[in-house]
């Protein structure tokens, strides 16, 4: 039966399976090898090469539910944005990327690109016209993130790449917020899709790795440098990814209950000024959001009354709790302005939207009116505390 053809809960248990031919053992076995016979074989393995039975069984799950040809597998989110850019751009190039987005993305650009001789521009917002402004006769490649870190802002993945195809120009996207069960970018004419696998995929807070995935001619190019550079992840903690993502459906899909319902109890919430949700009515692009995602995702943001001090509202938090990262089973708050855009200057911050009152929220799989009655005592015990 082909891929295409199963269900997600298969596709995530099953697919990319090795079979323990010696043992009959139920799960992969593991292949630590770093040396592999090199006479009379198909592929001469080594694993900076990703191509260790292990890394290679993985990247047919990822394929699989990306829906593309081919997948690679690296030593974090980072190593799979950075190795991904330097395969498409070289000096002279220039690269279009979406204003709002992960805050170590920006670092990347912000202070590698010049080194390379690479220029680029961050968009002025993230409408289509946006991107298209922003183009120049030698820009070659688009990068957008949607959902996006920490704003929740929502990108047409359409538009952009229709826009980009138009003229020539390959597009990258950063998939993480929404996870391959919430967004398949593919179908919708994006050229190449990255993860940090560090977040729903491994979904357990204890895995640093990054995924990308898109036709075999791009992943060759992007292995092309891949291999030079060295950020393949270790077999051990591929097979620990491999495990975690025969959970990855069963794991968004409660998450994404859980947000669905948090966000309208913010939204209605007195002392919530501000909730940033594509799946609220009041979303300016929940219509958007809702045409190209299958649901809108665990993640959000908002903020508290001036009055109430956000930082002091964290530390009275007793289930949820005041971690960076994301995409977890345990549900997860931090302050963007102080973790993932601190390095940001207060101005860059400023311009994007970025308030020191806003709260990142990572939505677990707890029981929902647990997380609900630990926020209601959270700001209760903030005002009191103010107000004393
Ligand atoms: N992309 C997004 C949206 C992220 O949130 C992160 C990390 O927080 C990354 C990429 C980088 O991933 P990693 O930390 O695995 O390198």
């Amino acid at each position: 039966m082909s891929n295409k053809k199963l269900g997600l809960n298969t596709i995530c248990t099953h697919v990319g399976e090795i079979k323990d031919e010696q043992f009959k053992g139920a799960i992969s076995p593991i292949y630590l090898s770093t040396s592999y016979e090199f006479d009379d074989v198909d592929v001469k393995r080594y694993p900076r090469y990703f191509n260790t039975p292990n890394q290679e069984f993985l990247a047919k799950k990822i394929t699989a539910l990306e829906h593309t040809e081919a997948a690679l597998i690296f030593g974090s989110g980072m190593a799979a944005i950075s190795h991904m850019f330097l395969a498409f751009l070289q000096k002279g190039d220039h690269l279009v990327v979406q204003n709002t987005l992960y805050g170590g993305t920006s670092n990347f650009i912000r202070e590698e690109f010049h080194k390379y001789g690479i220029e680029y521009t961050f968009t002025n917002g993230y409408e289509v016209s946006d991107f298209e402004a922003a183009i120049k006769p030698n820009t070659k490649l688009i990068h957008i993130e949607t959902p996006s870190n920490p704003l929740l802002t929502i990108t047409d993945i359409k538009g952009v790449a229709n826009l980009a195809k138009s003229k020539g120009i390959v597009t990258t996207i950063d998939n993480t917020f929404a996870s391959p069960v919430n967004q398949n970018p593919i179908d919708f004419g994006i050229d190449i899709v990255m993860h940090s696998a560090t977040k729903y995929l491994g979904g357990h807070s204890d895995i640093l790795a990054g995924t990308v995935a898109s036709s075999k001619e791009h992943i060759e190019r992007i292995w092309n440098v891949s291999k030079n550079l060295g950020g393949s992840l270790s077999d051990m903690t591929v097979w620990m990814l491999e495990r975690s993502m025969k959970t990855l459906a069963l794991r968004v899909k409660a998450q994404n209950k859980n947000a669905r319902k948090l966000a309208k109890f913010l939204d209605q919430h007195e002392d919530v000024s501000k909730v940033y949700y594509p799946g609220l009515k009041s979303h300016p692009q929940h219509q958007l959001a809702k045409s190209q995602m299958h649901d809108f995702g665990a993640m959000m943001s908002f903020e508290l009354l001036e009055s109430i001090d956000a930082m002091t509202f964290m530390k009275q938090l007793n289930l949820i709790k005041p971690s960076m990262s994301l995409a977890g089973v345990e549900s997860t708050m931090l302050l963007p302005s102080q973790t993932s855009h601190a390095l940001l200057t207060q101005e860059q911050r400023d311009a994007v939207g970025i308030s020191n009152q806003l709260i990142r929220f990572s939505v677990g799989i707890e029981t929902f009116r647990d997380l609900k009655a630990d926020i209601a005592q959270a700001i209760n015990n903030t005002k009191t505390t103010s107000f004393a």
